[in-house]
């Protein structure tokens, strides 16, 4: 296919590493080995994504079972993850939308065993076969911790976290 942009050249097809953008996380989502077609000519770069939702779906599964404090744009992404409005979020978590609407902007923290819940709710949406999740992770939950970038790749039918 030749490229859409400047009509000089084929575009190739490659694999290369991309950083994914998504729901205003503050830190890289860095996907490795996605499907990258460039143009020899121009430089133009189009990323194929295969399976968005899958790959949302790991991210946040990785979010909720990470040791640290949940950041406020992490909180949005769960609360998007889920299809919920402000309001219909507030309610299943017994606060009202003001109290959701500053721990999603970061005016305000969140606390413990509100934060527990939105991962419980999280996990038991992704992985509802999981029985143990609270038991294996709460307790080895930080009041601290940097969060990083996230390193992803497209394996057979879905994503993997990489090394
Ligand atoms: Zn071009």
């Amino acid at each position: 296919m030749k490229c859409y942009e400047c009509g000089k050249a084929e575009m190739e097809v490659l694999q290369g590493i991309h950083e994914y953008e998504v729901a205003g996380l503050p830190y890289p989502v860095v996907l490795v080995g996605v499907p990258i077609e460039r143009c020899s000519a121009c430089g133009e770069e189009t990323v194929t994504i295969p399976d968005p939702e899958g790959l949302h779906r790991l991210l946040a599964l990785n979010i909720v079972e990470a040791d640290r404090p949940l950041l406020p744009e992490e909180v949005r992404f769960l609360r998007k993850l889920l299809d919920k409005s402000a309001e219909d979020m507030a309610n299943v978590m017994g606060v009202d939308a003001k109290t959701l609407s500053r721990w999603e902007n970061g005016k305000q923290k969140m606390g413990k065993v509100a934060e527990r819940l939105l991962r419980l709710l999280i996990h038991q949406k992704l992985a509802p076969e999981s029985a143990t999740f609270a038991e294996d992770v709460f307790p080895r939950l930080h009041d601290e911790g940097e969060a990083g970038p996230v390193k992803f790749s497209p394996s057979d039918g879905g994503w993997n976290q990489a090394a």
